[in-house]
């Protein structure tokens, strides 16, 4: 048998082999085959991803400027309406100025090698993103792993490990597994008291947590600090952005691989990215009935909740999938997520939540979560 097809019975064997399913939505309906489900892990929390201004805006830059960027933004991709949103999310962080990247992942894996030099020191929370640690593998610096947001820890390898270049604390505002939110201020005194610079991924908090929905860093952005914020989640579109000093995202053009060697977001991505960031802007009201989701589902839980990703630890990979399909076949897409994703033994079940669901709709989730969970009891 070859190595990928043994590889492949073992992950059927151990309840972890993945697949794709086609999928329909609308709203906050998805479709599958003869299947209607309340979608409870999309990342669209503010109900943007079909709205109706982004898809006037986006129908509206194909038909004048055509589909594909054709090139790299340094070579003909670039356009005044890239310059434009990066000078308005630049204002709205309070940053210097913002570099649009084609994808968080593209972020990631762009900015962290150019940034985290050989001589410098890193040091990671365990639980950060995949593309966090994709960045950090082809990164010269040396990185060391701290115990999830356990600052203590951070702060004896701080003062432990010195390089001869700059120390670096690569975190996330809201951690994309478990819905917890860093302490960013205590993270920036724990910086300032080392000279460290932070490097914040706020995938998850950008249109959704903070002052107008901007995240959890001060405005002004600090100097020492290089945040990361995507368009595929809360904006409903595509793409990512880094927000920092002048020079950092000057370096950055210069030297970032993942965003000289790569096509420009298509122009239609970013005209209906401009139309969700003005809706961010213009309707708090979004972002209000989320955190009124976020609290009623806290209650129902009995335990306070703090980001829009909700995560319930059942334990097992087998009795987690067992759940997660009992809930598929009543109706509610909720993710079962499992090792490697996850630590072994922390399966869990995902739910994220939208602007878009109704009280009902939560209420009634809480409701099948709890009898799938006595009807898997002995899995
Ligand atoms: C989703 C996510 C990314 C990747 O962003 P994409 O734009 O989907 O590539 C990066 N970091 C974190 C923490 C994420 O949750």
């Amino acid at each position: 048998m070859s190595y990928e097809k043994d590889y492949l019975s073992r992950l059927r064997q151990q309840g972890r082999y993945r697949s794709l399913k086609p999928m329909r939505h609308e709203g906050i309906y998805s479709f599958y085959q003869d299947h209607k489900l309340i979608n409870f892990c999309a990342n669209d929390y503010l109900g943007l991803a079909d709205h109706p201004r982004l898809k006037a805006a986006a129908i509206r830059s194909i038909e004048e400027e055509g589909l594909g960027a054709g090139s790299a933004r340094l070579i003909s991709g670039h356009r005044e309406s890239y310059d434009n949103l990066e000078r308005r999310l630049a204002d709205w962080q309070g940053a210097e100025r913002t570099l649009l990247f084609n994808s968080g992942y593209h972020a990631n894996l762009g900015a962290l090698p150019a940034l985290c030099r050989e001589g410098d020191v890193v040091f990671s929370d365990e639980l950060n993103h995949a593309s966090l640690i994709d960045g950090l593998r082809l990164a010269r610096a040396e990185t060391h792993v701290f115990r999830h947001h356990d600052f203590a820890h951070l702060e004896e390898l701080l003062k432990a490990k010195r390089g001869n270049g700059k120390s670096w604390i690569v975190t996330e505002s809201v951690f994309s597994m478990e819905g917890d939110v860093c302490d960013v201020e205590a993270l920036l005194s724990l910086a300032n008291k080392y000279d460290a610079f932070i490097y914040l991924d706020q995938a998850h908090a950008v249109g959704v947590l903070g002052k107008d929905g901007r995240g959890l860093l001060p405005h002004p952005m600090p100097e020492n600090v290089v945040s990361v914020g995507t368009f595929g989640k809360a904006f409903g579109t595509y793409g990512a952005f880094i927000s920092a000093s002048n020079v950092i995202c000057d370096y950055l053009i210069n030297t970032a691989r993942a965003f000289i060697f790569t096509t420009a977001l298509p122009p239609a991505i970013v005209a209906a990215t401009l139309a969700a960031f003005q809706l961010i802007q213009e309707e708090p009201q979004r972002r209000q009935q989320l955190h009124h989701h976020i609290n009623f589902l806290g209650t129902r839980l009995r335990r306070p909740l703090f980001s829009p990703i909700i995560s319930i630890l059942i334990g097992g990979d087998a009795k987690t999938m067992a759940i997660s399909q009992a809930l598929f076949d009543q109706g509610y897409y909720v993710h079962g997520i499992r090792p490697p994703t996850v630590p072994e033994g922390t399966s869990r079940l995902r739910i994220t939540l939208s602007t878009l669901h109704t009280a009902e709709m939560i209420d009634s989730l809480v409701e099948a979560i709890d009898s799938a969970r006595s009807n898997n009891d002995i899995l």
